[in-house]
């Protein structure tokens, strides 16, 4: 009985934890917004946001003085297939959408593993218009070169130029797009991790341009859903973003727009994912010997 008790007792204060938190990011979302947004050098100055920040602020100067919109600041979606921008990076696109960013997305290839390219195509750009990214803003890059395929090789050098290419010509402020893990593991997106450490490890990467990284989690944490925010707050990460149930609602609207994905384990993974919520990014690191270009 005591244990029982211990339980419920124990489960009483997590969830109890998950709604402050909750309370507690919405007043720190602009501060994490001039993290990212407004730093003069941005390369340099990038470092993990710790804690201790998070806590410190309260000493800061008033959250007024803080307040700053993104507007006229550029960022960049960088994604593998169509369905990438609604399964894992919805949170932030709604976030940043609301904060005024123009929000560009690159999805470097139209999901043709099963024939069904130019399907996927019109169902991107429908799903980026219910996130609040026009179809002006929205780059499909259909290239025999960049098949959606878990067994092909992407070329660094091609998918390097082709983003490079993308943040010089909308001016691009934040780039963001997967990390070493890829979230899901899927090749592809990984090659455009890669491609982004290339870029960078030359410096490359223009001076006035931050590039994140999606932070693949265990999937123990992955599919605890909203449940999972106290661990990700108590992690370190350079910007996070979180959402409530109105912004989840468009999130799932804009998933339900990829009718050829909608499998039932889609569906599963709409009520528990955790990147359905949250998303916690990280500054790219690059060891320079292990960046190969080909
Ligand atoms: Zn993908």
């Amino acid at each position: 009985m005591f244990v029982l008790l211990s339980i419920i007792f124990c489960c009483f204060v997590y969830l109890i934890s998950v709604k402050l938190l909750y309370n507690r990011f919405k007043k720190l979302w602009p501060v994490l917004l001039n993290n990212v947004s407004l730093s003069p050098c941005t390369k340099k100055d990038l470092n993990v946001l710790s804690t201790y920040d998070r806590y410190d602020f309260n000493s800061r100067n008033s959250e007024k003085d803080n307040l700053h919109t993104l507007n006229d600041n550029r960022v960049l979606i960088v994604t593998a297939h169509p369905d990438d921008e609604c399964m894992f990076f919805a949170p932030t696109i709604l976030k940043l959408v609301e904060s005024n960013a123009l929000v560009h997305l690159l999805c470097l290839s139209s999901g043709n593993y099963y024939n069904q390219g130019d399907q996927r195509k019109k169902e991107l750009v429908d799903s980026c218009a219910v996130l609040g990214i026009p179809a002006n803003r929205v780059t499909i890059i259909d290239n025999k070169e960049l098949p959606d395929d878990p067994k092909a090789d992407w070329s660094t050098a091609l998918i390097s130029a082709l983003i490079l290419t993308h943040i010089r010509a909308h001016a691009i402020h934040l780039v963001l797009t997967f990390d070493e893990g890829g979230v899901s593991g899927h090749v592809n997106h990984i090659a455009i991790h890669k491609a982004f450490r290339y870029l960078v490890s030359v410096g490359r990467i223009p001076e006035d341009c931050q590039v994140l990284c999606l932070h693949t989690i265990s999937i123990f944490r992955k599919y605890l859903s909203v449940l999972e925010l106290p661990i990700s707050w108590f992690l370190p990460s350079s910007f996070y973003c979180v959402i409530g149930p109105e912004e989840y609602r468009r999130a799932k609207e804009a998933m339900l727009r990829h009718r050829s994905q909608l499998l039932w384990f889609r569906r599963l993974y709409l009520l528990f994912s955790r990147y359905m919520f949250i998303n916690t990014f990280r500054a790219i690191t690059v060891e320079t010997k292990n960046v190969k270009i080909y």
